[in-house]
């Protein structure tokens, strides 16, 4: 019998963390993220865990944002000891984001204190410090995707790509229960298809329980080509006007994808040659770290950096890193785009670039990424007259563009024909999703693809037990003995092969390469595959 308790990402989109209990094996997490949104959703962060972090030996990480990744320091502030396994990019992004997030805390906490002080209440502590954050990052453990791993007696786990974000992971986990091995699915965030610099999400086809997320679980997303047409009109608004574009964007990925969209535009001509800052110490950071990372891109962005280019780079581009370079902008005349952060404009640079320029008519604001309900990008969308920034009255005349399509996360087309590949008709936990959400996804899964699926509410203790019928067995002793999936993997990365290779033929590039030798090779290679199973 294993047992699943759902402490975070169940009912609510923040917060993931599942406990793992089997009797033969020691007790793991899944995911250890911040809850956010509203002090009551927040105050669940101060919540006892329910368990001994001390106990708990290995933490699998699915990738750095904050409500995956953001109680970890706290987990070990509290005794855990363990390993955070996670894929080389999440544990080089933890690295800035958990200790932002503890910067975050203490400044927070200092605030509140401050106030506290003035009515004669008492001290806040942070929730954890920049030291706790620290300890943290001595834990990661970075484990390639793909492979298989014994991570204790009775259970084994494999990474596979999310395609979410740089790094993000599906986590793969087989445990022994008695006789039998049980295989048990997370999600994580599931990105969308053909999203920009990360590959498509794995397509896996065995489970015996399957988490999967729910956040965008009742709607279809538009498509990219018409929010990249949108973009467009909105710098050559202010461009027509002399005025400033503002991008509110979160620090990973939205950055460096916009990042990407506006380079491919200027190689293109698409948009004038006109200053581009990146003004946002943490994003300045990741985009390094996506500079870095190379070898996760996709064929698109690998097909960029092949042919010279830095996918995340233009002529134009600056990085402010200090305040004195972030306060010269708005000090230069004249038309720029300018990406900063909070990505919701509740905090950070974004708010100085609001005050100089969400009154001017001509300027523009492109929101690009979630408003969440009571922040100030939220009242702007919805169409305030005026906003408050710091305590000033600013009024909203710049025009704003409501651009839907860029989104990191799988729509319920992508995550039903996700869970659609699985073949060994898991049980499905439809989880990290808002209430509305997470039920129209687990109708649909159940109307359409004929499977059980539950939505476990928060702290719900979910048993599994080995079903009649199970799939796969992976014998003891042995790392890699599931050889069925790794075959199925293998075909699905030919026929990638295959497409990339007819639309090379197709496009031209390679017309004077082809000749009978080239024929001659892949109709060989067509044979090799007709006799594979041949002896
Ligand atoms: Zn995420």
């Amino acid at each position: 019998m294993i047992r699943i308790t759902c402490l975070g990402g169940a009912g609510s989109v923040t917060g993931s963390c599942y406990l793992v209990e089997s009797p033969h094996s020691k007790k793991i997490l899944v995911d250890c993220g911040l809850f956010q949104g509203g002090r009551q959703m927040e105050s669940r962060n101060l919540e006892e865990w329910g368990f001994d972090p001390g106990e708990i030996q290995t933490l699998f990480l699915t990738h750095a944002h904050v409500d995956h990744s953001g109680r970890i320091p706290k987990l070990v502030k509290d005794g855990f000891k363990g390993k955070i396994i996670t894929s080389p990019p999440t544990a080089e992004l933890c690295e800035i984001m958990l200790l932002d997030a503890a910067h975050i805390q203490e400044m927070d906490a200092e605030w509140q204190t401050r106030k506290n002080k003035r009515q004669a209440k008492r001290d806040i502590t942070p929730l954890y410090t920049t030291e706790d954050a620290e300890a943290s990052l001595k834990l990661l453990s970075p484990m390639e995707r793909d492979n298989i791993v014994t991570v204790e007696p009775g259970m084994k786990a494999r990474l596979r790509n999310a395609g979410h974000i740089l790094g993000s992971s599906i986590l793969e986990l087989w445990v022994e229960e008695g006789e039998e091995t049980l295989k048990i699915v997370f999600s994580g965030d599931l990105g969308r298809k053909d999203q920009l610099i990360v590959r498509d999400p794995h397509e896996i086809f065995d489970a015996d329980y399957l988490f999967v997320e729910s956040t965008y679980g009742n709607r279809l997303h538009r498509d990219v080509e018409g929010s990249k047409k949108e973009l467009i009109d909105a710098i050559q608004y202010s461009v027509s006007l002399g005025e400033k574009i503002i991008i509110p964007a979160f620090a990973v990925e939205r950055t460096q994808e916009i990042l990407y969209i506006l380079g491919e535009f200027l190689r293109d001509g698409l948009i004038p040659d006109i200053p581009v800052y990146l003004d946002s110490p943490l994003a300045i950071k990741a985009t390094e770290i996506f500079r870095r990372n190379k070898k996760y891109y996709d064929e698109e962005a690998r097909a960029i950096v092949d042919s010279g280019y830095d996918p995340f780079g233009m002529p134009n581009l600056r990085f402010t890193s200090t305040t004195k370079e972030s306060m010269a902008i708005n000090e230069r005349p004249g038309s720029a785009i300018i990406i900063a952060g909070s990505g919701m404009c509740t905090a950070g640079r974004i708010k100085h670039h609001l005050k100089h320029n969400l009154w001017r008519e001509g300027a523009s604001l492109v929101i690009v990424g979630f408003q969440a309900k009571g922040t100030t990008g939220r009242k702007i969308v919805d169409g305030a007259k005026q906003v408050k920034i710091f305590r000033e009255n600013v009024a909203v005349r710049a025009k704003v563009f409501t651009i839907g399509g860029f989104s990191a996360h799988a729509d319920q087309g992508d995550l039903l024909e996700w869970v659609s590949h699985f073949e060994s008709n898991p049980k499905v936990f439809v989880v990290h999703g808002e209430a509305t959400a997470s039920e129209a996804l687990s109708e649909k899964i159940q109307e359409r693809l004929n499977l059980i699926a539950h939505i476990p509410k928060w702290k719900e203790r979910l048993i599994l037990k080995p079903k009649e019928v199970v799939v796969e067995k992976l014998p003891a002793g042995e790392e890699v003995t599931d050889m069925k999936t790794p075959m199925i993997n293998t075909i699905i990365d030919l026929e990638n092969e295959l497409k990339a290779l007819r639309k090379r033929i197709k496009s031209g590039e390679v017309d004077k390469m082809i000749g009978e030798d080239e024929v001659d090779r892949l109709k060989y290679i067509q044979d090799e595959l007709k006799s594979v199973f041949i002896s």
